[in-house]
């Protein structure tokens, strides 16, 4: 079989440039036998990325003999990403370098009713002033990820269908020419596991699936180190999986919704049912709960055994390494994990507490504007492309 020499060396300086990332400084020759190539490979390959300024020469180490090495160091601010990620009511907006840390962190708000065209027009206009105020040229960003929320093809760049945005079929594609660097599409929730799996709780390791909870349920899955999309791109839609037969009424019109019981939304109906009292927000329910109104306390109990019941489907479908709990009931979970950890495994003949850890998110409301941000860079410079 041929090889194609134009692959081996995208390889190779994908290898290069991770492994600089993590260690940032390394001599040529101590490259060479990390990746197992040879030092003329590792010089050319280098040389090229000292010219597009992702590598620059740092100095030389001290001699074993023979001529000194050339110390060779990764430029972290030598290219950028951006994220956008389009919520109701508000799009922001992350600049990001090649070491996924936030630069620059902005937001614009929106009017729901407005069209697609417009609001990129207002996305060009905040990343224009963005770039001015950061002194970035344009020429240095690698790409920019959206991160939508609603059904998106991210081979065709098609937001397929969004509810809350009131919007569908958008073609990303037409909103290029606007752009000096490609466009990235992808659902809010994969976005989101993309950045616990690339910088948060899950730090590279595979096979997990994230929950966001909010108003509404998400998931994102990543398998085998990309985003599990399933074959219509809609893999994922967990919050929709009946958990109890004819049970409570859920927004798509289904009954019995994991989404109907385990949503914000469904915990403050749930004590508002209760206690006949109605409760604003979800931080007012725990505050009743920590100070021990027994109303909550029994309402957070039932809440946790229905998220329980959905916790042992996923472990069952997907066998995965971490569940991750992310969205806003993430800000609370200190109170809730271990009892969710306790009765997903108490009793449980088929799976155990070694074989999947159930973690909160760490990226927390950053995690969909993180991840959108970090697909065009992952892309770029990564061995394993997660998109
Ligand atoms: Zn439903």
């Amino acid at each position: 079989m041929k090889v194609d020499q134009s692959v081996i060396k995208d390889i190779n300086r994908r290898k290069i440039m991770s492994l600089l990332r993590r260690k940032k400084k390394m001599t040529k020759s101590e490259l060479g036998k990390a990746i197992n190539v040879s030092l003329p490979t590792v010089i050319s390959n280098v040389n090229e990325l000292i010219e597009i300024g992702v590598l620059k020469e740092a100095g030389v180490a001290s001699s074993t003999g023979g001529r000194r090495p050339t110390i060779v160091e990764f430029v972290k601010d030598a290219k950028y990403s951006i994220g956008v990620d389009f919520q109701i009511g508000k799009i922001r907006f992350v600049l990001i370098n090649m070491n996924y840390e936030i630069i620059c962190d902005r937001l614009i708000e929106f009017d729901i009713l407005r069209d697609m065209d417009k609001m990129m027009e207002d996305v060009k206009c905040e990343i224009d002033e963005m770039l001015k105020i950061m002194n970035i040229d344009s020429s240095r960003i690698i790409g920019m990820g959206i991160s939508l929320p609603g059904t998106v093809n991210e081979k065709e760049k098609i937001l397929e269908f969004a509810a809350n945005l009131k919007v569908d079929n958008i073609n990303f594609t037409k909103y290029e020419k606007l752009f000096d660097f490609p466009i990235y599409v992808e659902n809010e929730s994969n976005a989101a596991a993309i950045a616990e799996y690339k910088i948060g709780v899950c730090h590279n390791r595979n096979d997990m699936v994230y929950i966001s909870i909010n108003e509404g349920i998400g998931a994102g899955i990543i398998s085998r180190n990309k985003v599990y999309k399933g074959y219509n791109k809609r893999a994922g839609e967990l919050g929709h999986m009946i958990i109890v037969k004819d049970g409570a009424v859920c927004v798509c019109g289904d009954k019995g919704c994991w989404n109907a019981y385990i949503s914000e939304r469904a915990l403050l109906e749930l004590y508002c049912k209760k206690s006949g009292k109605s409760v604003a927000s979800v931080r007012a329910f725990f505050e009743m709960y920590d100070r021990k109104d027994e109303t909550a306390i029994k309402v957070l109990d039932e809440y946790i055994e229905f998220l329980c019941a959905g916790l042992k489907n996923i472990i069952l479908i997907f066998d995965p390494r971490y569940i991750v709990l992310g969205g806003d009931m993430a800000n609370y979970a200190g109170r809730f994990i271990e009892t969710v950890k306790v009765r997903t495994f108490n009793e449980e003949k088929l799976f155990s507490e070694k074989d999947v850890r159930i973690v909160v998110s760490e990226v927390g409301m950053n995690a969909s504007v993180m991840g959108a941000a970090i697909i065009p860079l992952n892309l770029f410079m990564e061995v394993e492309k997660v998109y």
